[in-house]
Parts: C-alpha cells; structure tokens; sequence
C-alpha cells in the first residue's frame, strides 16, 4: 500500500490551529501561510507591525511540507542565458543574491535553533550527455572564479565516489548546497512567527481583496479585515482571489516517491556521499537520501493535470530503475505530489502592482528563495534599507490564452521528452 500523502508528514504533518475570528484591522495582511507567508510575517511582526496571515488549507499544507528539501536556490535559465538576457552585470547580481539567500537560510536555521535535519551535504548534477559534462566543467569553473563557491567537475571515472550509477557522463559537485527536513522546517518557522506575535488563520480562504482609501477591505471566510498593506504569497496555490496573478503562474504538479528502507551497504553504494542530485535533462529528476540516510527520496514531474492516477508513480519507478538497475521493482512507500509556480521566464520575484506586494514564482526552487523572498517583501514594506533585491522585477508578463488550466503541458512534456531523447542519442 503506498501512501499519498508526504513521507515527511510522518515527522510533521501540517496541523488545524483553531479556527478564530480576525481582528477587524491589521497593519499586514498575508495571503498564504507557506514559507513565503511565515516569513513576511516573521520579519514584520519583530519589527513591531500588527500582522494577520490567512492560508486557505491547514497552514504548510501548499508546496512548503511537500518539496523535496533540497535547498539549492536555483535559477532555471543558465548564466549565460541571464546574461544575454539581462547583462553581465544583472546576472551576476543574480547569482550573488543566491549565494547570499542560501547563506542566510543556513544563518536563519541556526540562530532561531530549528531541528530541521539541514546539512550542507554538497549537490551532484549528473550530465546526461557528454557535451553536458564539458559545459558543467565549465560552469564549476565560473562558480569558483565569480562568486568563490567550492564547485567541481567529477569526470565519468571518478563519478561511483559520488554516486553509484553509469547513468551520467559525469557531473557537477557543488559544497555550497544541502538539505533539510520541509515539515520540519515549516513547523520551526510557524512556531517563530507565532511566537513574534503574528496571528496565523489556517482553514480560512481569502476572498476578496478591495482597495480602499489607501488600504485594502479584505474578506476572509471568517470576516472582514481591513489592512494597510497586503502581501500576496500564494505561489502554486493562487486561486481566483487574483485572476490577475493566475493568468502569469503557471501551477505544474511535481512528485515525489519514497522508496521502502535500504540496506546500510545499499545506500553506501548508491549515495556514498549523502550527496543532494538534480542533473541536465530538460525533463530532470531531483533525488535525494532521506535525512535518515535509510532511504531515497525521488521527485520528478508528474504529466496528469487532474485526479491522481497511478500512472505517474510509476513513471517515476522506471526513471528511479534507469538510474539505479538495481532498484527495479523496489518497494515504494509514499508517492506525493504538489503545484510548484513556473512563469514566462522562470525567475523568482518580488514586485508590487496595484497597491498588493507579491513574493512568488521560484520555480521548484523555494526552499531557499521562498523565506528569502518574503522576507525582502516585509523589508520594503518597512521601508529598510536591506529590501534591495535582484529579484525586483517587473511583473511577470501574462501566457497567451491560459486562464489558469494548463491545457499546454501535455504538448511541452512531449517536447522537452523529445530533445532529451534526441539529445542522449546524439551525444
Ligand atoms: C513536490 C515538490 C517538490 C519540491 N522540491 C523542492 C526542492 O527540493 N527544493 C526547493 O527549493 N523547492 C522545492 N519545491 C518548491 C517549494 O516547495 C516552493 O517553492 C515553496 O514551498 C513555496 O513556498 P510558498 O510559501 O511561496 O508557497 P506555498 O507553500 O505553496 O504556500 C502557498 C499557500 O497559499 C495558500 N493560498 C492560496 N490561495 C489562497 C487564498 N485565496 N486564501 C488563503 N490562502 C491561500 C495555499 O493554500 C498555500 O498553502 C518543491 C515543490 C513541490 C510541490
């Protein structure tokens, strides 16, 4: 019997608070409380504004308790493709403001003492091809000379010191990324939040949103609030309340599996390191030890846009098997999924349209970008200094003909399958 529901509630599940209703005025409103929510309100509510948080499911329940906790603080385009887009001096911008979120998160985790299971285990990309493998080369040396991060290539000889598979041509070994426990680190942040006075409403959806007077009238399942500032932190989730927002993200489902224990040889074998793992399919898979060491945990996209059909699962089993032979048929515990947020250009972002301040689109990268994010929107709300951000773009712009259905990702799963294929073949 497999689960469907995540391997990390078993540690943490996202609790019911219960159920209040609000005060009639705040100084912020937040919509979603995930990581992007808590950590708006965290900030806001130390620096001594009154602060509401309102989530429409059990707080956590979004993406924050389901990823795969790999705190990569990822931008999808390479270097090269920001730089030709935005100038040398914006993407280098960009990759400094990575390294500084994922710094901060490490900082964040220990000073507010949360038992989230983080380790700085380093994180190998496989190449799937052998011109991927030289271009990876490359990248480890930019990462080095650019921004002093400890980054190597591992060449297809030296990759089982790494990671027990023939799958890839090599790989990138990065020591400035880890991983934690998503659960567990949502559940140290609520604590936090809470804690700093801000009041959370699980189970409460945010209905409306009007601008009035230089504030907004807000109506929530539980009442009307009237609030200064809103902060919307829907990311994945964001429903009807902004239909401006929903036509510009695009919810695409990802899945985890969670394979039953392994044996301690086993797992040496495979994961000798401990090591996170992304690699350069365009289609791409993103694996990991569970912080137990006991067992792998393996995400990928899950193709279906309704229901929740078997049929991803074990398409994730075959992909799990062309990795590791040896795991072929092995035992799977858990199979779960979630909506994280693409847009246009698949860059995270913080902006401000119409008086509402939004911190969304990290594109399966959260872990770190998500409490970077909001954090950096409770800063220019406070009008400090640190607000600044490389991730202050404009809107992203709206996807021709999508409503909020994303009738399209058959068609783009077909494609992107098509070059990896075409791809592995040539090279
Ligand atoms: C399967 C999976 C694997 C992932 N793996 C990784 C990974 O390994 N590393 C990584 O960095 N990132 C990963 N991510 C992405 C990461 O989880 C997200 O980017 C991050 O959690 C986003 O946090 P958030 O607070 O912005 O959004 P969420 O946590 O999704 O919270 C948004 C909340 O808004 C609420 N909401 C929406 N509309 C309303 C409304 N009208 N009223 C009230 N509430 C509302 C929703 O209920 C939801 O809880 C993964 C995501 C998934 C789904």
């Amino acid at each position: 019997m497999v689960a469907a529901v995540p391997y990390w509630w078993e540690a943490a599940a996202p609790a019911s608070l219960p159920k209040r209703t609000p005060d009639r005025r705040c100084d912020v409103l937040i919509v979603g409380a995930g990581y992007t929510g808590l950590s708006a309100g965290l900030t806001l509510a130390r620096a001594g504004r009154s602060v509401q948080i309102f989530d429409r499911q059990r707080p956590g329940e979004g993406a924050s308790t389901r990823n795969g906790g790999i705190a990569s603080g990822n931008l999808r385009p390479s270097y090269q493709q920001l730089r030709r887009k935005f100038g040398e001096a914006r993407a280098l911008a960009l990759a400094a403001e990575a390294k500084a979120a994922r710094e901060d998160l490490a900082a964040f985790i220990a000073r507010e003492k949360i038992a989230c299971d983080f380790e700085l285990t380093g994180r190998f990309t496989g190449a799937a091809t052998a011109a991927d493998y030289d271009r990876l080369a490359r990248e480890a040396e930019h990462l080095r000379k650019s921004l002093g991060i400890d980054a190597h290539a591992v060449p297809r000889n030296e990759q089982a010191s790494v990671l027990g598979t023939q799958f890839y041509y090599g790989g990138l070994l990065r020591n400035d990324i880890g991983g934690l426990h998503p659960a567990k680190f949502f559940a140290g942040l609520l604590a936090a939040a809470q804690a700093a006075g801000a009041k959370v409403y699980g189970e409460t959806a945010v209905r409306s949103l009007v601008p009035k007077a230089g504030a907004f009238a807000v109506e929530t399942a539980e009442g009307p609030v009237e609030a200064d500032h809103v902060i919307i932190a829907t990311n994945g989730y964001t429903d009807g309340v902004d239909p401006w927002l929903r036509r510009r993200l695009v919810p695409v489902r990802s899945r985890i599996i969670a394979t039953a224990p392994l044996s301690n040889n086993l797992m040496s074998e495979l994961m000798p390191k401990r090591v996170m793992c992304a690699e350069t399919r365009k289609l791409h898979y993103y694996y990991r030890p569970a912080p137990d060491g006991t067992r792998i945990l393996f995400g990928g996209r899950d193709g279906s846009i309704a229901g929740d059909p078997a049929w991803p699962t074990q398409d994730l089993q075959r992909a799990l098997a062309d990795i590791f032979p040896v795991l072929d048929g092995v035992a799977i515990t858990h199979s779960w999924w979630g909506h994280v947020a693409m847009n246009r250009d698949m860059i995270p972002r913080i902006f401000s349209r119409a008086g509402l301040r939004y911190a969304v689109g990290y594109c399966g990268s959260g872990v770190v970008w998500a409490r970077w994010a909001g954090q950096k929107a409770a800063w220019q709300i406070l009008g400090d200094e640190r607000a600044q951000s490389a991730l202050d773009f404009r809107p992203p712009p709206a996807i021709p003909l999508y409503t909020g259905t994303a009738w399209f990702l058959p068609a783009v799963y077909a494609w992107l399958g098509a070059q990896d294929k075409w791809h592995r073949r040539a090279g």
